[in-house]
């Protein structure tokens, strides 16, 4: 039987070589790191795991696939930018992740992406394996009608590679339901086929689940009440900062007031809001869903418990709770200070890989309760296979159905990783448990399927 410390050289290797051959990735490095350095104890323990080819396999995309997307503005001229789906792994059932539309997409934040999806499809329960796309496009500024032709010649290649059996793409940064609803128009007219089950996130009149929208940051919300109670304490008269203005950043403070906590930020890459009141989510709705504007006008119509603080750390402003809402990297080691500093309790990742790894740590050694994005924020792809599910079989649950669904799947992703960590000697680690967890679950569905 291999040891821990000879598993981690093993595992080290590992590292060294994905970053040999995929080199200018760190986002991709920085995701393969976080979770190959936290598997060392189930490798060890459980011998068929370090089985030749299996580990390598699992970093490895099934399917990676690039193409040009060329379209043109209102003014007639054409531009050209870069579309990709990375299909990861599909053991355990069709590639399933968003798609991203952001000037900061490259092949590299695609590949973390749909590697950290893997994990979080698999701690679901759900029969769903991971995958991730997107594009260098940035819907900022743009008509409706040039997102619209952007979505299309994107969906002209893309609907090769998907479909309800093969690959499921949903929204992500940029891509919300007006980009779900071109893009599935495009697949409807080229492959001639009402497909629902083809995309997810769609409108609610044409296939689309209630709560779908709702579900990413209400699971988040869920899973840090569930940290919570695990210390003893529940959601009432908490204070919580949340970063971002975007879908998921809105619905977490919803479910936050819901449940009687108190978000007093928000922020987009402008800068950050801060109010004493509490952000009002039916103004913020109107000015970033509607209106699609920016933060600083949500703080001059919210009137004097609002303001704007242009640029700066939305992590300076002291609350009991942080949910980092908007991007990767977001949250770094000195916000991670200043949380402690100001006496943060919980941090849950509604984000993808929010927090930085020294971040992390840092958190972690100051015993505050950390929730992992692979298992903080699986709420909105686990609403999307129940949208997948309503889809197949031609009906559509009501709102209390799937947030009940939604509530216990949250929770049993909480004891899972709770667990799980208890078993390997990690208690109250939920990166390690998220982790190991999600990796035997697909592991031991790629051992069976054989060397593919
Ligand atoms: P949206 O596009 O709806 O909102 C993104 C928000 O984050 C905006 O406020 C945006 O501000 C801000 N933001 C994005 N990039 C940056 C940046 N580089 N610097 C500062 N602010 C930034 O996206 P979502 O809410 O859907 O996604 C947010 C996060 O949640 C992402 O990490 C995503 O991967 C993750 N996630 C989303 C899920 C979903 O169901 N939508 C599911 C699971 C995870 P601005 O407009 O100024 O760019």
């Amino acid at each position: 039987m291999t040891t821990r410390s000879e598993t981690r050289t093993t595992l080290d290797h590992l590292l060294t070589e994905i970053e040999y051959r995929n080199p200018a990735q760190p986002e991709f490095h920085q995701a393969a790191h976080e979770v190959l350095e936290t598997l060392a104890p189930v490798v060890a323990a459980r011998p068929e795991y370090a089985e030749p080819g299996l580990i390598e396999r699992l970093v490895e995309p099934e399917r990676q696939v690039l193409f040009r997307v060329p379209w043109q503005d209102d003014k007639g001229r054409v531009h050209v930018n870069r579309g990709f789906r990375v299909e990861f792994n599909s053991a355990l059932g069709p590639y399933k992740g968003g798609l991203r539309f952001h000037p900061s997409v490259n092949l590299g934040v695609i590949k973390f992406l749909g590697f950290e999806q893997i994990f979080k499809n698999a701690l679901t329960g759900l029969g769903i394996g991971g995958g991730k796309g997107g594009s260098d496009f940035d819907p900022h500024g743009r008509s409706d009608a040039e997102v619209m032709r952007f979505c299309q010649s994107f969906m002209t290649e893309l609907h090769r590679h998907i479909g309800e059996h093969t690959d499921v793409p949903a929204g992500d940064i940029g891509v919300g339901g007006r980009e779900i609803g071109y893009l599935f128009g495009q697949y409807r007219r080229i492959t001639n086929r009402w497909e629902a089950g083809v995309l997810t996130g769609k409108g609610q009149g044409w296939g689309g689940s209630l709560i779908r929208p709702e579900a990413t940051g209400y699971g988040n919300v869920l899973f840090a009440a569930a940290m919570l109670r695990e210390r003893g304490e529940d959601l009432e008269g908490q204070t919580a900062v949340v970063s971002g203005s975007g879908n998921v950043a809105i619905y977490t403070i919803e479910k936050l007031a819901a449940l009687g906590a108190n978000a007093v930020t928000c922020s987009d890459s402008s800068g950050y809001v801060v109010d004493e009141k509490g952000v009002d989510v039916e103004l913020l709705k109107q000015v970033k869903e509607v209106e699609r504007g920016r933060v600083d006008t949500y703080a001059e119509r919210r009137g004097s418990s609002a303001r704007f603080v242009p640029g700066g750390s939305v992590w300076d402003v002291p609350a009991d709770l942080a949910l980092p809402s908007a991007t990767q990297n977001e949250l770094d080691v000195n916000a991670a200070a200043t949380l402690v500093r100001n006496g943060v309790k919980a941090v849950s990742e509604g984000a993808n890989m929010p927090a930085t790894p020294e971040a992390v740590h840092l958190l972690q050694q100051a015993g505050v309760a950390f929730g992992p994005g692979k298992a903080a924020n699986a709420g909105g792809v686990a609403v999307s296979a129940l949208e997948m599910a309503q889809n197949h079989a031609r009906t559509s649950w009501t709102a209390a159905k799937v947030e009940e669904e939604l509530a216990d799947i949250m929770n049993n992703i909480h004891t899972t990783c709770h667990e799980t960590a208890e078993r390997y000697d990690a208690p109250g680690d939920y990166v390690t448990g998220a982790n190991i967890a999600g990796f035997e679950r697909v592991a031991d569905a790629m051992l069976a399927q054989g060397v593919i």
